[in-house]
């Protein structure tokens, strides 16, 4: 059983079709890359898959829940559907008055109900996890960018997400910064986190990924097993 399944999605912008009739199912535990390029509508595919845009037709299910989003989505299936797909964004949105401890905290208490005390706790579990538990009471603007990056990450894992969505996560960082990001990431996907990526980074794509997309004017027009794919001229 798919742990997320996506029914004929596509999403216009005016008479312009972003995505375009794309479905997709993702087993748990799969990590699948997507290619393609600027413009292809990767982008708005993930934006599609949490609701950051709301798809023009199609079906999202999360976990065995459907979300039906011919029309208006409800605000109650908006809230249940974000909380199962996290997503980490090319520019790291932390706010930067707050620590990073309060950057992963709040978010538990606001979405989860958890007490301070039990989301600080799972806070810094997640920062021993990415390698950051030294920054806790840093400010974000003091950390470099792959540190700011991987605190994105934490963010979105302390809500306990079926599904993590990542959108270019290292196009904004050095090489070497980028590197710590994707070995946050390669753990993840060792642990059996199920993740979606879209990326340039070609190696991840074929050492990390179970299946690699490429996108093109909106659909899917090739997928596979990454090194197949890549080597397919
Ligand atoms: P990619 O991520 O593959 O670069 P995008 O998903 O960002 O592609 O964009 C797909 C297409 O949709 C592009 O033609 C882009 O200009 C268009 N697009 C994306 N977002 C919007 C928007 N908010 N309004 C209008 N057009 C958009
Ligand atoms: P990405 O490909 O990473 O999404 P973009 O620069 O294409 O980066 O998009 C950044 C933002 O601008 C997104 O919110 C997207 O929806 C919006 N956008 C992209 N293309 C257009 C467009 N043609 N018209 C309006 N908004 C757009």
């Amino acid at each position: 059983r798919p742990i997320l399944s996506i029914e004929g999605l596509s999403k216009q912008f005016g008479d312009h079709t972003a995505v375009d009739d794309v479905s997709l199912d993702v087993r748990p535990g799969e990590v699948v890359a997507i290619i393609g390029p600027s413009g292809s509508g990767k982008s708005t595919l993930l934006r599609c898959i949490n609701l950051l845009e709301s798809p023009t037709t199609g079906r999202i299910t999360v976990g065995g829940i459907p979300t039906e989003v011919d029309g208006k989505v409800s605000q109650r299936e908006l809230v249940a559907l974000r909380r199962k797909v996290g997503m980490v964004f090319q520019s790291f949105n932390l706010f930067p008055h707050l620590t990073v401890l309060r950057n992963i905290s709040l978010p538990q208490e606001r979405v989860l109900g958890r007490s301070r005390a039990e989301a600080d706790a799972r806070s810094m579990a997640l920062l021993e996890q990415v390698g950051l538990a030294s920054k806790a009471s840093s400010h974000p603007p003091r950390c470099s960018g792959g540190q700011q990056q991987r605190v994105a990450i934490a963010r979105a894992l302390a809500l306990d997400p079926s599904v993590m969505l990542f959108d270019e996560p290292t196009s904004a960082l050095d090489p070497e910064l980028g590197l710590e990001v994707l070995s946050v990431m390669r753990q993840l996907a060792d642990e059996g986190m199920t993740m979606i990526v879209v990326t340039h980074e070609i190696h991840f794509a074929s050492d990390v990924a179970d299946r690699l997309i490429v996108m093109a004017d909106g659909r899917i027009i090739e997928q596979g097993d990454p090194k197949t794919v890549i080597d397919d001229p």
